[in-house]
């Protein structure tokens, strides 16, 4: 596996392995990598020649600075990692590589980003949107891997890449969780062990939901996960909402989407100092 640092020296390559007829698949990461990441970077080895991930802290997603700090950073084991799984490059840019000047482009994803992740995390899907194009440009994926775990991010890269033309295949991935349920994430890192089994609450209370779609109303579904939560004495939630699995707008009552039979519940909440997402999409003919 080559490592590159440099713009100019991975738009070099991934031009020629292009012109030479090569598909290129690609898997943007933030680092610290998990078996959710090797899933996708396992699913690109197969179906493409090549195989780029790109680890990268991208600061202007962050809309909390000490998140930014305090996010784990594990190179060396990462490169360790992405050998086991037939990954060809790994881009792993500066800060300063990437963010040459400082950038007033502005996105806006409407209604989609009017809510849950954009709503809480304001600016958060301007940077990923900033960065997921740069390094679009860079590599040039036939194919892009990203992961249902963020579930409206990959709904903005794919209003994203209809809006800009972008030339690739966007493929999702479910969510890949411990045996006990915790959705794996890179921040779970920065859990104690007991705030670890604590957050596999998250899920439980997901499961609860799906239960409880048919027969219940939204509001009380709500109110019930709100309650569960609360009774951890150890998790403070953020929001919890259910939504169309494609707009990503609320539901208020589940004979609206009847016709797309499926809906996502959403869930964001702090468990000590950490922020965690998950969700889970319901097919309402099972709930
Ligand atoms: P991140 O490094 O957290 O920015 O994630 C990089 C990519 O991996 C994104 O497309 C994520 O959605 C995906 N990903 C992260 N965690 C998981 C997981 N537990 N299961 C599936 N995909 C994941």
């Amino acid at each position: 596996m080559e490592v590159i640092k440099q713009v100019n020296i991975i738009r070099e390559k991934m031009q020629a392995l292009r012109c030479s007829g090569k598909r290129i698949g690609f898997v943007a990461t933030m680092g610290a990598l998990h078996e959710g990441h090797l899933q996708l970077l396992r699913a690109s080895a197969k179906e493409n020649d090549i195989t780029v991930c790109s680890i990268f802290v991208n600061p202007t997603q962050f809309n909390n600075p000490e998140d930014y700090k305090l996010y784990p950073r594990t190179s060396e084991q990462d490169i360790a990692l992405l050998k086991t799984v037939n990954c060809d490059y790994l881009f792993e840019p500066d800060a300063s590589e990437i963010y040459t000047q400082q950038t007033l482009l502005q996105f806006s994803f409407g209604a989609l980003e009017a809510v849950m992740e954009g709503e809480h995390r304001p600016g958060h899907f301007n940077g990923v949107a900033t960065i997921v194009s740069k390094l679009f440009h860079y590599i040039t994926p036939h194919r892009a891997y990203f992961g249902q775990k963020d579930l409206q991010q990959v709904a903005v890269v794919r209003q994203l890449v209809q809006a800009l033309s972008f030339d690739l295949e966007l493929i999702c991935f479910p969510t890949v969780r411990e045996q006990n349920g915790l959705a794996m994430s890179s921040r779970n890192k920065r859990l104690t062990e007991e705030q670890r089994q604590v957050a596999t609450n998250l899920y439980k209370v997901l499961q609860l939901a799906a239960g409880k779609l048919r027969e219940n109303s939204v509001q009380s579904i709500k109110q019930e996960v709100a309650a569960f939560l609360q009774d951890t004495g150890q998790i403070k939630l953020e929001y919890f909402e259910v939504a169309h699995p494609d707009t990503l707008q609320p539901v208020q009552n589940v004979q609206e989407v009847k016709e797309v039979k499926e809906v996502a519940l959403c869930i964001a909440a702090h468990v000590g100092e950490v922020r965690l997402i998950d969700n889970m999409l319901v097919n309402l003919n099972d709930a």
